[in-house]
């Protein structure tokens, strides 16, 4: 990892409590060096288990988590930490493995963003801080667009009370959306969310966003999923779902 030095400006966006899981001790250190010199309160953890309680205790804005780790999982924690906490907490995993299988089960688990290690001091700023931020626009699990309804504790998402069945990287790609709204995001950040800086082929987004649209816009009159010329895909709040004419 490389490291540039920063202070934060006058107009530095407000600090963030952070916790840094990783027993790697010099990686750990060096990220919550990184995270301190940035303006942000960091707290260390190497043990799984430790960790999980540290989490629930007092929720971090970020949780920053190592997939390896001894006592339990990064996985496992993830996944207990959405069972368990009071209050939904953005959680950046980062990882050596950057094979496809384990994102989908770490979005599964309830993964917010992905890091591959190694990474650039810069970007990892970049991810934390971007993570919090949509942290404090609310901590609500359930997130509303108009009749769409997302639950991020569940990973489930309704339209006019109709459930909707998604795989992995469609749900991945609807709760980045929803999390936007009312902003549209780019073809890129949204490969970004899924797959990183390693995206599997050139247009990796039209399959899922087909799955998408199949379940979130085809049975209504009105489609949610827009696409903005020039920008990126956006949601439209609706009133009213109604049903599509046969
Ligand atoms: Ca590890």
């Amino acid at each position: 990892m490389s490291t540039t030095p920063s202070t934060p400006a006058a107009s530095a966006p407000p600090p963030l409590h952070v916790l840094v899981v990783e027993d790697h001790a010099p990686l750990r250190e060096q990220i919550a060096a990184l995270l301190r010199g940035a303006g942000h309160r960091v707290e260390e953890a190497a043990d799984g288990r430790l960790a999980l309680a540290q989490a629930l205790a007092e929720p971090p804005d970020v949780l920053l988590l190592d997939l390896g780790l001894p006592g339990l999982s990064g996985l496992a924690l993830c996944r207990r930490l959405r069972e368990q906490a009071a209050q939904a907490v953005p959680v950046l995993m980062l990882t050596a493995r950057d094979a496809l299988p384990d994102k989908l089960e770490g979005f599964a688990a309830g993964a917010d963003d992905y890091l591959v290690k190694p990474f650039e001091a810069a970007e990892l700023l970049a991810r934390v801080q971007a993570l919090g931020r949509r942290g404090s626009s609310g901590r609500d699990y359930r997130l509303h667009v108009g009749t769409l309804a997302f639950d991020r504790r569940s990973r489930e998402a309704w339209r006019g009370g109709q459930r909707l069945e998604l795989p992995p990287i469609p749900l991945a790609l609807l709760q980045a959306l929803v999390e936007a709204w009312p902003r549209a995001l780019t073809r890129s950040e949204l490969i970004r969310r899924i797959w990183g800086d390693d995206p599997p082929d050139t247009d990796p987004l039209r399959t899922h966003l087909y799955q998408l649209r199949q379940q979130l816009d085809k049975p209504f009159a009105t489609p949610m999923l827009h696409t903005v010329h020039g920008v990126g895909l956006r949601l439209q709040a609706d009133t009213s779902p109604g049903t599509a004419t046969p």
